[in-house]
């Protein structure tokens, strides 16, 4: 199954861009094909671009009949979505006996045996597809095989580079039709001199989808771009007729208002703009969606006039950063504190793949047996700059950007394989591991492949992964939630409620998800030694859960008190300090 980045909307959308998708061959790419099959004395070169369904060959060289006319194959053809996936060079000698292609049925199909592709990647970081030679004999890739397609890989983004900036209109955005950044700069520009000269003020209004990545994951791609166009419809609809709306980035949308009266006005009409996008439902897939937006405001008057452009929409865009309000201004507090909220997100992209991100394992103890009977996985992130940041910082920014559907697959590969080497290392203690998910991870299309994948990949059995989730994702009504949770309850793998009691803690949801361990919060267990009733509540607790055939955890355990009284209550697991601090990997064979 391809990983997520195969279905990235940022990625998509870049390759839509491209401008390639469906065009007639490229003569400077078909080049490079010829020049790659001569080089390395293969058959077949390609200039693979990856998209959701399918690959379609910007360029080709040698492919037989009818993929030469084609020009396309179905994902269950494509190797190249393996180089996507893992944004990184693949070298395969014999396809028929390598794991990861050997029913790729482009071995059947269109002789594929051996391979080697290297990402195509674009000025701006985009992947678009890989550029590869195929050869329908085993072969042994050489370095020097894989130096030279690496360097025909770079010549061949640049072709799609010049290809880009000759074809596409580089004023307006194809998608939308709306202008692009560089000519909404110079209306802002011409706005904000004439500004000076009059009375009133100029605004600039920055809006963010919170939930375009979540559209493209969960309706696809072309769902997204009707979202595009429909928010780009609205906010037309909305303004008038000198001001200005660009589309700057994929779900980014810049307003110009030159004719507010003051900030007090601006902010009407930012309030407007948001209202405009957000009341109404989308017709997108089955049932009509709602969207949330962010919207930023910044603004220049007479009096204290911003001359420059982009410091107007740097300004509009750093107060979109603060997630806390529906409509932001810049107050210079709140520039500060969404300052470093931009900066944590910017930072936490791809934090994992440069190896800033591990996991530490809390033991998970059976209170009856004092035994370790596996641990919950907990993410730490140490950035160079900024040093250790607390989960509680980022995992929220993480929802909020959607990075985390990537960084949860990544913790999930890595609990699991941890895992497996634990439970190889003690066959009889069946272990067990269980890792947070964040509610946008439950919404992904993929998420259940996503957590197949990481049990087959490592070879641990189902029922030993704990999926642990919030009140938030059962109270988020989506049927989404239930439907994916039950599938991978009848996979096998067990689901745990967190944070029991912190949220509504109404029992009645309990009965619609397929929950099997329910998490008590730290706060009762604190509760435990001072409060009176807090004994009584944890008895009515753990007796309701045992009755509906749920295990109990029971979280923070610091004293040894509070671990005799929660056994007595018939609490089955617990975790805290007092049991095991989270520590990292190679501590835990220690433990056992
Ligand atoms: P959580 O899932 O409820 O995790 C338990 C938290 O309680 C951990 O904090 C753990 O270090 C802390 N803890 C454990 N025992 C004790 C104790 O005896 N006393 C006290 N005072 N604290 C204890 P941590 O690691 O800071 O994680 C905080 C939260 O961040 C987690 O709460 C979880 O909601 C989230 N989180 C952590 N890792 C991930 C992750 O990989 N994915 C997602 N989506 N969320 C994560
Ligand atoms: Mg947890
Ligand atoms: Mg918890």
């Amino acid at each position: 199954m391809p990983g997520s980045r195969v279905l990235d909307g940022f990625r998509l959308a870049a390759l839509r861009d491209s401008g390639l998708l469906d065009m007639p061959p490229q003569a400077s790419l078909e080049r490079l094909n010829r020049l790659a099959a001569e080089l390395l004395g293969v058959p077949v070169s390609l200039v693979s671009l990856v998209g959701e369904r399918r690959q379609f060959f910007a360029g080709q060289t040698g492919l037989s009949q009818p993929w030469a006319a084609h020009r396309e194959t179905p994902l269950s053809h494509s190797f190249c979505k393996h180089v996507v996936a893992r944004d990184a060079p693949l070298l395969i000698d014999d396809a028929r006996t390598d794991p990861l292609v050997a029913d790729n049925l482009a071995v059947r199909d269109l002789d594929v045996i051996a391979y080697a592709g290297v990402p195509l990647r674009l000025d701006g970081g985009e992947t678009l597809g890989s550029f590869c030679a195929i050869d329908s004999r085993p072969r042994c890739w050489s370095g020097r095989d894989l130096q030279i397609l690496t360097d025909l890989a770079a010549l061949a983004a640049d072709a799609i580079e010049l290809h880009r900036a000759r074809t596409v209109d580089p004023l307006c955005d194809q998608l939308t039709g709306l202008p692009g950044r560089a000519l909404f700069e110079t209306f802002l520009a011409r706005a904000l001199e004439r500004v000076v000269r009059r009375e009133g003020a100029v605004a600039v209004v920055a809006l963010d989808l919170m939930d375009f990545r979540l559209i493209n994951d969960a309706l696809g791609h072309d769902a997204g771009d009707t979202l595009l166009l429909a928010v780009a419809d609205r906010l037309r609809d909305t303004l008038r007729t000198e001001d200005a709306v660009c589309r700057s980035d994929a779900d980014h949308f810049l307003v110009l208002c030159d004719t507010v009266d003051d900030e007090a006005d601006a902010l009407r009409v930012a309030e407007r703009l948001h209202t405009a996008i957000t009341a109404r439902p989308y017709g997108l897939g089955a049932e009509p969606q709602l969207i949330t937006a962010r919207v930023g405001l910044a603004v220049s008057t007479c009096a204290d006039a911003v001359l420059d452009p982009a410091e107007l929409i740097s300004s509009a865009t750093t107060a979109l950063a603060d997630a806390d309000a529906a409509v932001a201004r810049t107050d210079r507090s709140c520039r500060a504190r969404a300052g470093s909220r931009l900066r944590l997100r910017n930072a936490l992209h791809g934090a994992y793949r440069r190896g800033e991100m591990t996991l530490e394992y809390q033991p998970l103890v059976d209170l009856r047996t004092d035994r370790v009977r596996g641990f919950e996985a907990l993410a730490r992130w140490h950035h160079p700059q900024f040093g250790n940041v607390a989960p509680s910082d980022f995992i929220p920014v993480a929802e909020g950007s959607g990075e985390i559907v990537a960084l949860g697959e990544w913790i999930l590969q890595r609990a699991c394989a941890d895992l497996a080497r634990w439970r190889r290392q003690h066959p009889d203690a069946d272990l067990s591991v269980a890792v947070n998910i964040a509610p946008v991870q439950l919404r992904t299309a993929t998420f259940f492949d996503t957590v197949a994948t990481a049990l087959s990949d490592t070879g641990v059995p189902p029922d030993a992964l704990t999926l642990e989730v919030t009140e938030r994702t059962l109270l988020d009504d989506r049927t989404a939630h239930a439907q994916t949770m039950h599938r991978l309850r009848r996979h096998g793998v067990r689901i745990a409620l967190d944070d029991f009691g912190t949220g509504y803690s109404s029992l009645a949801y309990l009965t619609r998800f397929p929950i099997d361990l329910l998490k008590i919060d730290r706060s009762f267990v604190a509760a435990l030694g001072d409060q009176q009733n807090a004994a009584a509540l944890l008895h009515g607790i753990v007796t309701m859960a045992n009755g509906m055939d749920l295990r109990t955890v029971a979280e923070g355990i610091e004293t040894e008190t509070q671990r005799e009284q929660l056994r007595d209550l018939g609490c089955t697991y617990g975790q805290g300090y007092l049991l095991g601090r989270p520590s990292v990997a190679s501590e835990i064979p220690g433990l056992l």
